[in-house]
């Protein structure tokens, strides 16, 4: 499978789709299919487009996305930075409209040369980005369209979605014409 993975395309692409991309959101929030059975099917898209990406030549959500940092993260990290959690929060962070604590800076400090420069200790939230594979994702569908014209992830699966959603329901459309003809 071809996915698009050029970022300027990616943003041109879901700007112009926005209002399309809006309307499925709705479609999709009241749709039949059952949630897990759209978690199911979320996830293996996931699954596939992870797998053609490569994130390390991307990183927008490192460039464009501060993420928020959790009590728990902030303790990891500044311990491995050896600095207290005082001095990282007032280095590092600050508090978003929402009240979270929030990398103050974009691109984020700790990304080097397109890599993260505390992978393994990175905060939960860059560990789980783009929330793809996580349960309930029809009550995520607004951060889903936001994050459209950011993640060639999320991009490429709502692209899909949008594809086989809409491919089914015209098949079950033409089997109920059908049948009212016989
Ligand atoms: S998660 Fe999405 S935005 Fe972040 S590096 Fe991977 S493809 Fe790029
Ligand atoms: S902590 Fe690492 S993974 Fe998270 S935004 Fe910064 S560079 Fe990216």
């Amino acid at each position: 499978m071809d996915y698009e993975i050029d970022l300027k395309k990616i943003k041109a692409i879901a700007e112009s789709d926005e209002e399309e991309n809006w309307d499925f959101r709705s479609y999709l929030k009241f749709h039949d299919m059952p949630d897990d059975e759209l978690d199911e099917l979320v996830s293996q898209l996931n699954e596939s487009v992870e797998e053609a990406i490569d994130c390390t030549k991307c990183a927008n959500c490192c460039k464009k996305i501060p993420p928020d940092l959790r009590k728990d993260d902030i303790r990891r990290i500044s311990k491995h930075l050896k600095v207290s959690e005082a001095v990282f929060s007032e280095t590092y962070l600050k508090r978003s409209e929402e009240g979270e604590n929030i990398i103050n800076v974009l691109p984020c400090p700790f990304l080097d040369q397109n890599k993260c420069s505390i992978y393994d200790i990175r905060p939960e939230t860059c560990r789980s980005y783009p929330h793809l594979d996580k349960p309930d994702f029809r009550s995520r569908l607004t951060e889903v369209v936001r994050n459209c014209s950011l993640c060639p992830i999320v991009f490429n699966v709502y692209e899909e979605l949008k594809g086989i959603i809409r491919d089914d329901d015209m098949m079950e459309d033409q089997s109920l014409d059908d049948d009212l003809l016989w």
